[in-house]
């Protein structure tokens, strides 16, 4: 019997996790695996996902606009999940749905450490949730810089950090903005940061992928800084929802190559 996850979103065709699965799945020798994109618009969201488990999928990863519907259509939450208010990992045991947010946990493996004890958050939107989370879960100093300040207010007190009008270097930096997906735009135009001062940053880390790296990750490895790409976020976020379904370890090599990350220098 074929075994299926995928990746709920709209628009979702862009998305690389049906590679980045597929080439974990033939990496790891597991037979009979399939992992596709499942483009739902949301007012289909609830009806296709309650056909999944019966279509043989065990889980399904969920993206843009889905994060929130998937929570609040859960049988079972994670701690991540509930305080985040979002989920982008579902698995489908025994007729329950299981919400997990892989993206926190994901962006620490990324770090490929503890945090450093400072760090700085750029955004307020659901990823900035997910790593503002993780931060302090992990005991870091967690401040947040948004663009509209009364979105950051409502993130700093429900999840418990504190929210600043200007930017400090030192310790992390996350720029969990949309700030880098226009290849062409000047992040130091957009936001709170120096280009001068990018090597203050012990680490530097950037939630937005594309073939090449940003200019956000370039200026702060020229600087001097350790950096964190969004690729290696997304392939660990989805490496931990691949565990959970196979039970398999992660192929994180396969699963980097099959991203496109292979041959990118990383510091
Ligand atoms: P989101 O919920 O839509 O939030 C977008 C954030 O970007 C908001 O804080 C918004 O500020 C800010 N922003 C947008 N344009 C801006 C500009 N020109 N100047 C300053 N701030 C700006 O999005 P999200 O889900 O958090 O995702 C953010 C980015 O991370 C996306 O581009 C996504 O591709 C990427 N991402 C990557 C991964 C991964 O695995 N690598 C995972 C999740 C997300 P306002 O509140 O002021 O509008």
């Amino acid at each position: 019997m074929t075994r299926r996850a995928g990746v709920l979103g709209w628009p979702v065709a862009h998305s690389r996790s049906p590679a980045i699965h597929e080439a974990a799945y033939a990496a790891a020798g597991l037979e009979g695996w399939r992992y596709q994109l499942l483009p739902v618009p949301p007012a289909l969201f609830g009806e296709t996902l309650r056909a999944l488990p019966g279509a043989g999928f065990v889980g399904a990863n969920v993206t843009i606009p889905h994060k929130e519907p998937a929570l609040a259509a859960a049988d079972l939450a994670t701690d991540a999940a509930r305080a985040i208010g979002a989920a982008n990992s579902l698995s489908f045991d025994g007729g329950r749905f299981e919400a997990d947010n892989t993206d926190a946990p994901g962006f620490l493996a990324a770090l490929g450490g503890p945090p450093p004890g400072r760090a700085v958050v750029l955004g307020a939107g659901g990823s900035a949730r997910a790593v503002a989370w993780a931060l302090r879960a992990a005991g870091a100093e967690v401040k947040v810089w948004n663009r509209t300040p009364q979105r950051a207010q409502r993130l700093a007190a429900e999840l418990g950090v504190r929210v600043v009008p200007t930017v400090e270097p030192g310790g992390l930096l996350v720029n969990c903005t949309a700030v880098g997906l226009d290849a062409g735009e000047d992040p130091f135009a957009a936001l709170p940061l120096e280009s001068g001062g990018m090597g203050e940053w012990e680490v530097v880390a950037h939630l937005v992928y594309g073939d090449a790296e940003t200019a956000l990750i370039r200026a702060a490895r020229e600087a001097g800084a350790r950096v964190v790409d969004g690729l290696e976020v997304l392939v660990r976020q989805g490496a931990l929802s691949f565990e959970r379904w196979t039970g398999v370890s992660a192929p994180l090599e396969a699963m980097r190559a099959a991203a496109g990350h292979a041959g990118r220098q990383i510091k």
